[in-house]
């Protein structure tokens, strides 16, 4: 078994890391947009980040779903969703919109890449399941 200093932080705290981070670039994009439409874009995006942080500290916790993505819980609903990279099953990720849940996923495959840097390099298949391994073990 490998051992690695994040574990020392743990996963948990290293993936709101993550979404801090990119919370406060796409809000210092916002206010950095000249265009209009892309101002609301990042702040929209923000938004985003800020939702799955707060749902990630607040304890929010997902689980692997047999087969390919995760299970993360509605925060207003009882509702479960499917979450993978590139799509979610809750009603913005339904219609074709970014969600919160997503963020959390790619924060999780983020953190993953800095626990494993040769996985930069492995295709996206790959890189999930070291994700999952790093997550989980
Ligand atoms: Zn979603």
């Amino acid at each position: 078994m490998t051992t690695h200093p994040i574990d020392l932080a743990g996963p948990h705290a290293a993936i709101a890391e993550i979404l801090a981070r990119w919370a406060r670039n796409a809000q210092t994009e916002a206010e950095r947009a000249t265009d209009a439409a892309d101002a609301k874009r990042y702040r929209a995006e923000a938004e985003r980040f800020r939702k799955a942080l707060y749902q990630w500290s607040s304890g929010a916790r997902v689980q692997l779903a047999p087969g390919d993505g995760y299970l993360i819980p509605s925060a207003s609903r009882g509702a479960v969703h499917l979450t993978t990279l590139h799509s979610c099953s809750c009603e913005a990720g339904s219609n074709g919109l970014r969600c919160w849940h997503r963020p959390i996923v790619e924060a999780i495959v983020e953190a993953a890449d800095d626990w494993e840097p040769a996985a930069e390099s492995q295709p996206l298949g790959d890189r999930l399941a070291a994700a999952r391994r790093a997550y989980w073990r």
